[in-house]
């Protein structure tokens, strides 16, 4: 059985390919979305998902979360004593996702679809490959989130021709794509978006107003010195957030020192105070349609991806940007791992999943580093010369001269780099090489730079002294961030050793996990209720009592819904 998944930053999905549609699988505790965070505890065992999300105000030193961000690079996080490569911690999501999958299918689960952002370059890509492998499963494809959404609505499913756009705002990252889908190709065009604007950015705009309005007046210290009760804060501003989506106003109370600060914040205002981050949401739409050299008024579909845009003037900013509404009925949360689900079953029934969906673009610019004369005969070094540019269809290959700045120099250093900057120092160093020059006056020798991108993510470079008609070659394979066969092999049997929390005590675990957060959170009666009631359903489970366990569950279950705003979701 193939199933697709989408392996998201905050949270991950997996559905499959049932009776002709795609079906969420839900997790142990019932729910489809399970959090991409990742918990060790105090016996050893692994916790994933809601518990381990909810450890990471109570347990941070043992936790990790949004590690997707470093996904293709050698950053390890630290869950106690011990380390983990990013492809490993998404590994046990995926581990946790397969057991699920697993338990409501009743067959073993060893092949999938797993979704990566347009933009994840080779590395990222890699990396995601290696966590499926850690996980135990054969990755039969890689699939573009935008290309996963489009498919979740039947698009490029057949040969009609047109152009969509799809915006996808999750909780810290905006990502646009263009897409084009033609004769049953379907290809990403252009990619845009900025990786530090999402969800949050709307919590801080609350957090900020209600600083503003109540902090000094209630005696509230600055938002810095405002821990531990900034976590508790935040998340009464995630829920005014989200009911702002549906109501005109919604409340925000906060208990400090004994006095219950309560305030109101209108949907006007917020949409108001949100002026900002929504400009921020413009800029990377009009860049990908420009690299795309497409009018909007071509897009035939523009279709919505992550939580965040449920929030209404975000459908109104789209519709005025694009004039026409977004196609937003199917869940944003959902619709990637729904579309991965029909990319599943197009290879599980061999539907030509190959055929339909291919090309990829260059996610940065390549190029080099050259020296500018100036107008006064002096020269700027350093400055960066564009080879590849950014949403070049791959595989490319181009060509840019280069001469000699000096009389008789006897090598020309190319300094290969990716980025977008003017100035090489602000880009990415990825490689070097040097080229020997014949002697002659300033500008008169030539050198062909050629740089050419394939799909896996390799780039070569070629340059050739047209003068002598030499050729150097430079292979840049960037693989410090990516683990090689052997090496995955070796984390593989230190990754099996460590064991999932058990299953079937998910809910358990969720809802200690849970109560501990709130006991650390809340002072005075608050605290002792939930105390008590955590005590209690401790004894019981060390009781093995199944009866009390029920009944102290239940009860603890009770109290936490009257402490906490938020929904055990
Ligand atoms: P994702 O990464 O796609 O799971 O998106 C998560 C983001 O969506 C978070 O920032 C959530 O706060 C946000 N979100 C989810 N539901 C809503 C809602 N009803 N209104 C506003 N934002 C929401």
């Amino acid at each position: 059985m193939i199933v697709g998944i989408d392996l998201g930053t905050t949270n991950s999905l997996i559905a499959v390919w049932r009776h002709g549609e795609p079906v969420l699988i839900p997790n142990a505790i019932g729910h489809v979305l399970t959090p991409s965070a990742v918990s060790l505890d105090e016996k050893g065992d692994i916790i994933v998902g809601l518990a381990a999300r909810e450890r990471l105000s109570t347990h941070p030193a043992r936790t990790a979360a949004v590690f997707k961000r470093y996904m293709g690079t050698n950053r390890e996080l630290h869950l106690g004593k011990k380390e983990f490569r990013p492809e490993e911690l998404s590994a046990l999501v995926l581990r946790s996702l397969k057991a699920d999958a697993e338990a409501l299918l009743g067959e073993p689960v060893t092949e999938a679809v797993i979704t990566v952002p347009a933009y994840f370059n080779d590395l990222q890509r890699k990396a995601t490959k290696a966590a499926g492998t850690l996980a135990g499963l054969e990755v039969k494809r890689l699939l573009t989130e935008p290309t996963a959404a489009a498919l979740a609505y039947g698009i490029g499913l057949n040969a009609d021709e047109q152009y969509l756009m799809v915006i996808d705002l999750g909780g810290g990252t905006f990502d646009v794509s263009l897409l084009h889908c033609f004769e049953g190709v379907m290809e990403v065009r252009a990619t845009a978006g900025d990786t530090w604007l999402g969800g949050e950015d709307f919590v801080d705009v609350i957090v900020h107003d209600f600083m503003a309005h109540m902090g000094e007046a209630a005696g509230l210290p600055p938002v810095s010195l405002l821990a531990p009760i900034h976590g508790v804060l935040r998340r009464q501003a995630e829920m005014v957030k989200r009911r702002l989506s549906e109501a005109d106003e919604a409340e925000l109370s906060l208990a400090y020192q004994g006095k219950d600060l309560t305030w109101t914040l209108s949907r006007d205002r917020f949409e108001m105070l949100s002026e900002s981050v929504l400009a921020r949401i413009r800029l990377p739409i009009e860049r990908a349609l420009r690299d795309a050299r497409i009018k909007p008024e071509i897009l035939s579909q523009v279709i919505l991806a992550g939580g965040a845009t449920r929030m209404p003037m975000l459908r109104r900013l789209i519709g005025r940007l694009f004039r026409r509404m977004p196609l937003q009925h199917i869940n944003p949360d959902e619709v990637v791992a729904r579309g991965a689900a029909v990319a599943a079953g197009l290879i599980g029934r061999s539907a030509g999943l190959e055929e339909i969906i291919m090309t990829d673009v260059a996610p940065f610019t390549m190029g080099i580093n050259v020296s500018d004369r100036q107008p006064d005969g002096s020269r700027l070094t350093g400055v960066y010369m564009p080879i590849i540019e950014r949403n070049t269809i791959i595989p490319a290959s181009r060509v840019k001269p280069v001469f000699n700045v000096e009389d008789n120099q006897t090598a020309i250093s190319l300094q290969v780099y990716q980025g977008e900057a003017l100035m090489v120092k602000d880009n990415i160093l990825l490689g070097k090489m040097s080229v020997r020059c014949p002697p002659a006056p300033e500008g008169k020798v030539q050198i062909d730079v050629r740089f050419t991108y394939d799909t896996s993510g390799l780039l070569e470079v070629e340059a050739t002294v047209l003068n002598t008609g030499v050729t150097e070659r430079l292979l840049i394979e960037g693989n410090p961030g990516s683990l090689s066969r052997e090496e995955i092999e070796a984390r593989l049997q230190n990754l099996t050793k460590l064991k999932l929390h058990p299953r079937d005590d998910a809910e358990n675990a969720a809802l200690m996990a849970r109560g501990q957060r709130l006991y650390e959170q809340r002072l005075g009666h608050a605290r002792s209720v939930i105390g008590d009631a955590l005590t209690g359903f401790i004894s019981a489970l060390e009781a093995q009592a199944p009866e009390r366990i029920r009944t102290t569950r239940e009860h603890l279950r009770q109290v936490l819904e009257a402490h906490d705003d938020e929904p055990f979701i």
